[in-house]
């Protein structure tokens, strides 16, 4: 089973994700993550993401598609958040996995509106969580990630979750869906 968590910064993704995999048997990916360690390490890749993460910008489709193929789990199942994050992506992971003959099961967008978004950011304090850094990525997510919505809505494998609930409840709400296919 291969599972997408979509969402805007804040969403509560990775909250949710850690739940999750604690449930089902299923290693999990975040990019964000992954290019926080490699600005950790002071990598190459790292030095490079790090000038797009000050600026609350998207890491360019390649970078990214480049790590993550050496990420993605040959045996278990997968749960990505924080990837895809544009149709480049979504197209790429698409072609990855179909060589691998898999397949995206399942993508639960977690809605949540912008001013609960903000203030969640706020208050998480994460070094690209001020208030200019915020506001343009919640615009890039509106422009280039919100239409992975309807992408996956057309491939029939989307479900919406309301995230304004308490954390359990949201939880709840994905496990149902996944839940219901095991
Ligand atoms: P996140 O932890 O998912 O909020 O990601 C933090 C930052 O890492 C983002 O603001 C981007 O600069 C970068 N990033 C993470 N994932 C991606 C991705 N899939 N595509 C492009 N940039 C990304």
């Amino acid at each position: 089973m291969n599972v997408i968590l979509l969402g805007a910064p804040g969403a509560g993704k990775g909250t949710q994700a850690q739940l999750l995999v604690k449930d089902f048997h299923l290693q999990h990916i975040s990019t964000g993550d992954l290019f926080r360690f490699e600005v950790s390490q002071e990598t190459e890749l790292g030095q490079q993401a790090k000038r797009y993460m000050d600026q609350g910008e998207l890491v360019p489709d390649q970078i990214v598609v480049d790590m993550i193929q050496g990420h993605l789990p040959e045996e278990r199942g997968t749960l990505l958040y924080g990837f895809p994050r544009t149709i480049e992506q979504a197209k790429a992971l698409q072609k990855v996995l179909t060589a691998k003959h898999k397949q995206i099961d399942f993508v639960l967008s977690v809605d949540v509106p912008k001013e609960e978004l903000v203030k969640r950011l706020l208050s998480r304090g994460r070094s690209d969580d001020n208030l200019e850094t915020i506001e343009n990525r919640l615009d890039v997510y509106q422009n280039q990630t919100k239409p992975l919505i309807e992408f996956y809505q057309e491939q029939g494998v989307l479900t919406s979750v309301d995230g304004c609930q308490e954390i359990a409840a949201v939880s709840e709400d994905i496990k149902a869906v996944l839940g219901a296919s095991l």
